[in-house]
């Protein structure tokens, strides 16, 4: 393979949350050069928060020593027909033309994600998926959504709805679901769905992790007993389901969820009993980058990092 010149350039990278918005300048070998946050300030809305982000990506760009690419991690999706952003958290972006007006603030292009794409890029490029050529990267918080990363880049899909998984049926007369439908796989597997099943079958308020230490300590009655069966039941259905679609070589794990440490031995147990397969050894892994996932997924959005072998960038 012939040694062509390097094309690496700086990365800009851009978290923006409902309270906060990360900047990160990454230099040309991925160290982090400059991290900045600064408030969102929903309140003084859309063309505030507009500009903040402008200036926030002017000041890295000051701080970097070349031509920079720049992405931005969004909860959120830009939709396919009117280009305009839906789904975010920070609800003032919603319906308006983010992304260009972003661009036409700064003169340059963008690139935008959700946090789930972007998760899934860092945790493949920098985190517990590295060396991982096909990674699906899940997210069972709040919410539950995923991303995924083919050959280090995110596959969007037709719709811009690749990886979205939190919304397929794992039980058609199950719960109800916000999104109107019932059974999603969000509704057994995101952390509030956890709570409130452990509240119907033991009528006790807990948090997840004082739900797993009760597991842990030996005092789980038969209503636990009960909860953690159909806690991984439901796992290994919902993730064996996605394994024979995309069969990735690595699934990476993030969100309050993805602490429950029996996840990556019963729970992996359950996955690969599932798989359509005589034999399954898809590794299921935890994050390594917690909340720094958004900001470095969103410095590698279409950014070409170097490839091992030393060739140049591809776009
Ligand atoms: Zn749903």
């Amino acid at each position: 393979m012939p040694t062509r010149p390097h094309l690496i350039m700086q990365r800009i990278g851009i978290d923006l949350g409902g309270t906060k918005i990360e900047g990160i300048l990454l230099g040309e070998d991925s160290e982090v050069v400059v991290r900045r946050r600064i408030p969102t300030l929903q309140e003084e809305g859309y063309e505030a928060i507009v500009g903040r982000i402008s200036g926030l990506i002017r000041d890295l760009q000051k701080a970097s020593t070349g031509g920079c690419r720049i992405g931005i991690c969004t909860p959120g999706s830009i939709s396919p027909r009117s280009g305009f952003l839906r789904n975010s958290n920070t609800v003032c972006l919603n319906g308006m033309p983010f992304k260009d007006d972003l661009e036409a603030s700064l003169g340059v292009e963008v690139k935008m994600e959700n946090d789930a794409n972007c998760f899934a890029l860092a945790e493949a490029h920098f985190g517990a998926a590295r060396g991982f050529q096909n990674v699906f990267g899940v997210i069972m918080g709040t919410g539950v959504g995923g991303g995924i990363v083919l050959d280090g880049k995110v596959h969007q899909g037709r719709l811009l709805i690749g990886g979205e998984w939190g919304h397929s049926t794992l039980h058609p007369q199950g719960n109800l679901c916000f999104c109107g439908r019932r059974g999603c796989v969000e509704t057994y597997l995101s952390g509030p769905a956890l709570q409130r099943r452990w509240n119907e079958l033991t009528a006790e308020r807990l948090g997840l992790p004082e739900i797993v230490s009760r597991l842990d300590s030996g005092l789980a009655t038969g209503a636990a007993r009960r909860w953690k069966a159909e806690f991984l039941t439901n796992f290994g259905l919902a993730l064996s389901n996605v394994i024979n679609i995309l069969d990735p070589d690595a699934v990476v794990l993030g969100g309050g969820v993805s602490n429950i440490r029996f996840l990556y031995d019963e729970g992996l147990r359950e996955v690969h009993r599932n798989v359509f397969s005589d034999f399954a050894d898809t590794p299921i892994l935890r994050h390594q980058l917690g909340d720094s996932s958004g900001v470095f997924g969103a410095a590698c959005l279409g950014h070409g990092l170097r490839e091992e072998a030393g060739q140049d960038v591809s776009e």
